[in-house]
């Protein structure tokens, strides 16, 4: 006998896994060229410059213990350190390298700290849409999953919804803004709103509701938006943060947990997601990249590159009567299905060699994810199908 459930994960593979294999399969008979795929939230935009002379400095002056040796299961000091120094400048906090762990990414930091806080019978409430793998990490912890569905026509918090979901089993929430799949951004008001209702829901129920914050967006936002720093409206928040986004190095499995000494039963969580991490098997998070984040946390891929490549899709593609809520941040465009079955578009689209995702497994039938991460020129030479395809759908 073998774990079934495993099984079953490698054998489903996603969606986009999916997408990413046909769009190779077509690039080999049309051409790269012209086939345009949108399916995966890969950063185009290039690491800020001062990452790989960090690297390249590395190898040249220090030893390989030092460059590649184990760290600390929890981080190396110094880079911790930096990281705390780093938030405290720029969000008025006064963290310390005691509340951080260092992580090989943000898929580590969640399922970290889910398998921390879990106690049997517990549920984890998510926001519709959702990043898919959040069902994974959370099922596979324990959890049940209860979906709250975001206002339909902003896609921000639904309180109502939020309520319904909430009950006493309600270990955590997720919140995840910028978000990924529909590049909106939750305002300040709302996440104080969540606080509060959280706070209140907390003493009802006699326990602490953690709210979980999933970051690896958080610098992505554009037109100056603001991104609401969500300890500072609640008090239980675990902050599961990645560099993949903002320093463009998603292969490189670097990111971070912030513990912060005010969270209800504080050390024993930080002690929980240090035993997580060992009973997981994750060792140390890459020593080279931490050495990297010593020295460029805080530094951010160029933006304007971003938001260059959102306004021509958006503009084109609403001008071509497609529907979508206008994006402040991520890379993503999160697009209404001219009709019901979202998967039915999509493989419409691939007779048009456009990839673009169904969101059906982000919790929202009826809509496509489209990940603008690409070249600019890419986005330009797609145009001409996807007005084929609004012609097909008779959008204007
Ligand atoms: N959370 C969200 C919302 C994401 O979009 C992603 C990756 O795309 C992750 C977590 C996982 O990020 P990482 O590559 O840092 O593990």
């Amino acid at each position: 006998m073998i774990n079934n459930t495993m099984k079953n994960y490698g054998n489903n593979r996603s969606v986009i896994r999916d997408l990413f294999e046909f769009g190779n399969q077509r690039k080999a008979i049309v051409g790269a060229d012209n086939v345009f795929d949108f399916s995966l939230g890969n950063p185009n935009v290039a690491a800020p410059k001062e990452v790989n002379e960090t690297i390249m400095e590395l190898l040249q002056t220090k030893n390989d213990i030092y460059v590649h040796g184990y760290t600390s299961a929890q981080g190396d000091a110094a880079c911790r350190q930096a990281i705390a120094e780093d938030l405290n400048r720029r969000f008025g906090t006064s963290f310390r390298k005691e509340n951080l762990y260092i992580t090989c990414g943000a898929a580590a930091s969640l399922k970290i700290t889910m398998t921390a806080l879990y106690a049997p019978e517990d549920e984890v409430v998510v926001f519709t849409p959702y990043f898919p793998e959040y069902r994974v990490f959370a099922e596979t912890s324990g959890y049940t999953v209860r979906e709250a569905a975001c206002d339909p026509d902003t896609l921000q918090i639904d309180f109502n919804t939020l309520t319904q979901a909430l009950n006493e089993h309600t270990k955590a929430v997720i919140v995840n803004s910028p978000n990924n799949p529909s590049g909106v951004v939750y305002t300040e008001e709302s996440i104080a709103a969540l606080g509060k209702l959280l706070e209140e829901k907390s003493d009802e129920y006699g326990h602490p509701v953690y709210l979980i914050t999933d970051e690896p967006y958080r610098e992505l936002v554009y037109d100056g938006i603001t991104v609401p720093f969500v300890t500072k409206h609640y008090r239980d928040t675990v902050v599961c943060y990645s560099y993949s986004k903002s320093l463009a190095l998603p292969g490189e499995r670097i990111g971070y947990i912030l513990v912060p000494d005010e969270i209800a039963d504080s050390t024993d969580i930080y002690a929980a997601v240090c035993g997580a991490g060992r009973a997981l098997g994750y060792v140390c998070a890459p020593s080279m990249m931490q050495h990297v984040i010593e020295k460029c946390t805080g530094l951010v891929s160029d933006i304007n590159e971003y938001r260059e490549k959102r306004d021509l899709l958006y503009n084109a593609l609403t001008g071509m009567g497609f529907s979508c809520v206008h994006p402040d941040g991520a890379f993503y465009l999160f697009v209404k299905s001219p009709v019901d079955d979202a998967k039915a578009f999509s493989e419409k689209a691939k007779e048009y060699d456009l990839l673009i995702v169904p969101a059906d497994s982000f919790g929202t039938p009826g809509y496509v994810r489209i990940a603008y991460c690409v070249a600019t020129d890419m986005i330009q030479r797609s145009l001409p199908a996807f007005e084929k395809l609004a012609e097909h759908y008779h959008l204007k």
